[in-house]
């Protein structure tokens, strides 16, 4: 059994931003279910919903603050979570990285350079609790500082950096390094420094023990300039050191069989059953109700890395065709804006809700026939999952995780049984067109679409499988 501190900056369902919230959710559960000994630090939000049951674990004195660690257990799971409780820097409203508007708080520096003090004095056991870790597994630049620190400290604990997306690198002018007080040995070409910039991600990539990224495509992908932002040459150096690991999805909450926020529940021996789901969801958007048009779904933080400019492109062709699209998302306001003058234009055939609504999400994700993810590059991805497990047939781009969960519909791997959605390669709403186009087709024939669906639906997405992987990682460190 190891002692495992996972540090994260968020975790569902106490908070959640995206996919990073949902693997530090699922994950440390996973582990522990295999026995481990594993906690969880982050740090507590204002936004923070734990279910109540928090106590008061100890303070400590770093960097001449005065910091509490309150104690709580993830909801449903035997998790041990420490957050770390400093309200100047963290007891604000709003997302954890951002103010209201959507704005870098002016101090994340700071912040997360604190927070990555704390668990590095949390993993030492510093706080004498009599629990050292054997492993600190780090999560994204938030954490990136932890494995550059603790390189520092004699008999310290393995190390883990896992890149949830190589887009968000935590990069703050180099004045920081004297004003965050970090030591001047981090400081060089090859250790913090990027562009005469600090670089928290770079904590993570040069001192960690082992890298791991969500899929073995993203693996790959960034090594190369495309992906890798820069950092493409020090990753390819510590290849050796680098490993993709595929998500799971969090198979009792993304269950069609027992999901509690759809209109009908069904599963494999009762798809029939998922058409009131259709039904209910055209009946909600207020979109005509009929059984035999596609609902073609996307769900999606509405950002450039998802391929909505794609989708905004295709759009007016999709009009045409006999289906309904429905989205859900947020984000960058002018896709925002020219999505809602074109849901003007077409009441009928299209239903736009701007916001972040989870109950919606299982709801559309039940509903539609089709969930479009064209994404210019996609880490690992969740939807894609999400939908197949939900005979939802994902169309995808062939990038990062997309490309490691989703099967082709051609003649050969339709007749093995193992397709289970329509991949496209070149990131142009030309390609994508083509893929919609081809997805029509497929929709028309229900033989072939059925055992699609049933295919997709019984694929194993499930977190042991993963967590055994990083099992076998931790041990091989
Ligand atoms: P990313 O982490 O890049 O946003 P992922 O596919 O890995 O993408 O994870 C996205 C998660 O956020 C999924 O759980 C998805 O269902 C959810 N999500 C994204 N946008 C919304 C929204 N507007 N409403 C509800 N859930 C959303």
């Amino acid at each position: 059994m190891k002692k495992i501190l996972f540090v994260t900056s968020e975790a569902h369902p106490l908070i959640k931003t995206g996919g990073l919230a949902d693997v530090s959710g699922s994950l440390p559960k996973a582990l522990s279910e295999l026995s481990q000994d594993i906690r969880l630090i982050m740090p507590n939000y204002r936004s923070v919903k734990t279910n109540g049951h928090v106590r008061f674990l100890c303070s400590l004195r770093i960097d001449n603050r005065d910091v509490n660690i309150l104690e709580t257990r993830m909801p449903d799971s035997q998790v041990i979570v420490w957050l770390v409780d400093y309200p100047e820097f963290f007891n604000y409203p709003g997302n954890p990285y951002t103010d209201e508007l959507g704005n870098a708080w002016a101090n994340n520096a700071e912040r997360f350079a604190l927070f990555c003090r704390v668990a590095v004095a949390c993993a030492m056991d510093r706080i004498n609790q009599g629990w050292k870790a054997d492993i600190v597994h780090c999560n994204d630049w938030q954490s990136g500082l932890v494995p550059a620190l603790l390189s520092l400290e004699a008999d310290r604990p393995a190390t883990v950096f896992t890149i949830h997306n190589m887009a968000y690198q935590g990069l703050f002018p180099p004045s920081h390094i004297m004003s965050l007080n970090l030591p001047g040995q981090l400081w060089h070409q090859d250790g913090l420094e990027f562009n005469n910039m600090l670089s928290f991600i770079k904590g993570g990539l040069v001192y960690a023990d082992r890298i791991t990224t969500v899929s073995p495509t993203y693996a790959l992908e960034i090594q190369t300039p495309a992906f890798g932002y820069g950092l493409e040459g020090l990753l390819a150096y510590r290849r050796e050191a680098l490993v993709g690991i595929i998500n799971g999805i969090d198979m009792d909450q993304w269950n069609p069989e027992t999901d509690a926020y759809i209109a009908k529940r069904y599963g494999v021996a009762s798809l029939t059953d998922k058409q009131a789901n259709k039904e209910a969801l055209q009946q909600q958007l207020t979109l005509p109700v009929n059984a035999e048009l596609p609902v073609v779904a996307l769900i999606s933080r509405l950002v450039e890395q998802k391929g909505i400019d794609m989708v905004l492109d295709c759009l007016p062709e999709m009009m045409t065709m006999p289906m309904q699209f429905v989205l859900l998302g947020a984000g960058d306001k002018d896709y925002e804006q020219r999505l809602q003058n074109l849901a003007r234009l077409y009441p009928d055939k299209m239903a736009l809700t701007l916001g972040y609504d989870e109950a919606l999400a299982h709801t559309i994700t039940a509903a539609a026939d089709i969930f479009l993810m064209p994404s210019r590059f996609e880490p690992c991805g969740l939807n894609q999952m999400y939908s197949q497990r939900y005979g939802t047939i994902p169309i995808v781009r062939k990038t990062g995780g997309l490309a490691d969960t989703v099967i082709d519909a051609t003649p050969q791997t339709i007749a093995d049984n193992t397709a289970t959605g329509i991949v496209f390669t070149e990131a142009s709403s030309g390609a994508l067109i083509e893929a919609i186009k081809r997805s029509m087709l497929l929709y028309s024939n229900r033989k072939i679409w059925n055992k699609m669906q049933i295919d997709a639906m019984q694929k194993d997405f499930s977190w042991q499988r993963s967590a055994e992987q990083y099992l076998d990682l931790y041990e091989n460190i």
